[in-house]
């Protein structure tokens, strides 16, 4: 075959991945030499591709159908149970009755908290939500992320310490505070009264490390990886009020962004959460 004829080819192939690539038919010519077979070959395999793209579409919008009904059916008795509780609690009450009650509201919370997080872990996984990084400073969302998580902190007594930085990288402001906040809420869940947390930032070349340690019951070695899968809790937090999804999110929405969570613990002694964030 000359060059033109080559070329010819080529030019078709070229226009076939772009129609491939923007989801528009794909045709091909019927030549019966062997490079046209390859064509003909290429454009079935194109328009298969584009077909599972389409059914991609059509089950991701089915299951982000689902989710949002979910969570919308499920908010107004969440609600009503809460609401009804809350009267019932201003009756006056056995004081058995009022545990009883109180276990209620307790659980309605854990309940509409666990929805919440696992609309929130579903749409991430599919692609539903996605991230916008653009160039922020990170003093401004650690200053929000201390506003944010004071009063838990304070109950404990616990004192939060955070160097100023003046570093400005490119991430998603809402949804890297939502990680920091669980890592950081967990510093204060897992951290007896009277407690210590330092939260720092070191900027490197190419990214950024933000550094929050805590001086609490620390984690295991062997559960150091596992801590970040759904559900995971520790054997050791048996007591501590939570459902295990806190640091499946946060490594989701780093991860979305490019980056990446380490933890390093010492038993009884206290953990390190270092997220890495690229610029
Ligand atoms: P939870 O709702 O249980 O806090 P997370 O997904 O946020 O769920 O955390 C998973 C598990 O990791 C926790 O149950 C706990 O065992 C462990 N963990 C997380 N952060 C800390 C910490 N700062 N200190 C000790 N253990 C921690």
């Amino acid at each position: 075959m000359n060059i033109i004829g080559n070329n010819k080819i080529i030019d078709r192939l070229d226009k076939m991945i772009d129609n491939a690539i923007e989801g528009k038919p794909i045709e091909s010519g019927f030549d019966e030499n062997k490079i046209s077979q390859l064509e003909t070959k290429l454009a079935k395999y194109l328009n298969m591709n584009n077909a599972t793209k389409e059914q991609l579409t059509i089950d991701r919008n089915n299951i982000n159908r689902l989710i949002s009904d979910i969570s919308h059916q499920t908010k107004t008795p969440i609600s009503n149970i809460l609401l009804y509780s809350q009267l019932l609690l201003e009756r006056p009450l056995s004081s058995e009755d009022k545990l009883c009650v109180e276990a209620l509201v307790e659980q309605s919370e854990k309940l509409d908290f666990l929805i919440s997080s696992l609309v929130k872990a579903s749409r991430l996984e599919t692609g539903i939500i996605t991230l916008e990084r653009k160039p922020e400073n990170l003093s401004l969302l650690l200053e929000s992320l201390l506003k944010e998580t004071q009063t838990l902190a304070e109950n404990k007594n616990i004192n939060i310490l955070f160097e100023k930085t003046d570093a400005k990288i490119n991430f998603d402001f809402k949804w890297t505070k939502e990680a920091l906040i669980n890592i950081i809420n967990n510093a204060i869940k897992y951290t007896h009264e009277d407690g210590t947390i330092k939260i720092s930032v070191e900027k490197h070349e190419l990214f950024c490390k933000i550094k929050i340690v805590d001086t609490g019951i620390g984690i295991d070695e062997y559960e150091r990886e596992k801590i970040f899968s759904r559900f995971y809790r520790s054997k050791a937090v048996r007591d501590y009020d939570g459902v295990g999804l806190g640091l499946y999110l946060s490594r989701e929405i780093i991860v979305a962004q490019g980056g990446y969570i380490k933890v390093n613990s010492k038993l009884n002694q206290g953990s390190t959460f270092s997220v890495f964030l690229p610029n």
